[in-house]
């Protein structure tokens, strides 16, 4: 689904990305872990082509991409992506910012994108909320709201910035479940995030990333049960 290879990203002068290699086969679910600045933002915007690499190679459902011959609006849409703040239209309701992508990048009827919003809506427990602004919405509900409006584009991945970092503590739990829900269904996804007890639930693959570089990579029991880098031990005692 994902082959990332020999991947490096530079801000200027700052070299964010190193030699960064990772594969996601499809229906996996792989969990980012690492301090703050050690890329894994970056990381996950040059998958989303937000950013641009500099150098390596990004194949995506076995297309290799570059910015010179590709659309890159049209890979955006294959790769759906939820963020640490919802970035809702605050002016539109809910079923409108569910709608606006497919309706407007993809030239969906209204009237089909409405059906397919609502049952979206539905399966993140949102059916009593479709005419309602965000602003009437808790943070965990906006997050699920902005879930359903990346997967009203039908994108072959996820790609999720610490969707919970913004929420009161016990708002997290209703956002991890409805991720819960999409792996379980099989979606792929590569899920940045400091919720340890969902990287060891729902994770197939850890990956630890430490100043720009793939560090450790496991199978969450590996990687929380018997890290073999010193550099995975210490962040894990600084975090569990
Ligand atoms: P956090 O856990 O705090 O979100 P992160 O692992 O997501 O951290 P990144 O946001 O990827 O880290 O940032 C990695 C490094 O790249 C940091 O040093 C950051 O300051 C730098 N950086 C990120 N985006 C930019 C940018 N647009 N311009 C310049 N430097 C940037
Ligand atoms: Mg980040």
């Amino acid at each position: 689904m994902i082959r990332v290879e020999h991947l490096n990203k530079s801000f200027g002068e700052l070299h964010v990305l190193k030699d960064i290699d990772l594969t996601v086969k499809e229906s996996d679910v792989v969990v980012l872990i690492g301090a703050s600045g050690s890329g894994k933002s970056t990381l996950l915007r040059c998958l989303n082509f937000l950013e641009m690499k500099n150098s390596g190679s990004i194949i995506i459902g076995g297309e290799q991409i570059e910015k010179k011959s590709h659309d890159l609006n049209k890979i955006r849409q294959k790769v759906g992506m939820v963020f640490q703040h919802f970035n809702l239209f605050p002016h539109k309701t809910v079923i409108e910012n569910v709608i606006e992508a497919p309706t407007q990048v993809k030239g969906v009827k209204k009237s089909e994108a409405i059906k397919e919003g609502k049952a979206l809506l539905d399966k993140v427990g949102l059916g009593d909320k479709y005419d309602v602004y965000p602003s009437k919405l808790s943070g965990g509900q906006k997050q699920r709201v902005a879930i359903a409006r990346a997967l009203a584009m039908k994108p072959d991945v996820m790609l999720f910035d610490e969707p919970t970092s913004a929420l009161d503590p016990e708002l997290v739990n209703e956002v991890l479940t409805t991720m819960k829900e999409l792996a379980e269904e099989g979606m792929t996804m590569v899920v940045v995030t400091h919720e340890m007890g969902f990287a060891r639930e729902v994770a197939d693959w850890v990956v630890y990333m430490h100043e720009g570089r793939i560090v450790e990579y496991g199978h969450p029991d590996e990687i929380f049960n018997e890290p073999k880098e010193q550099r995975t031990k210490d962040f894990l005692s600084s975090v569990l």
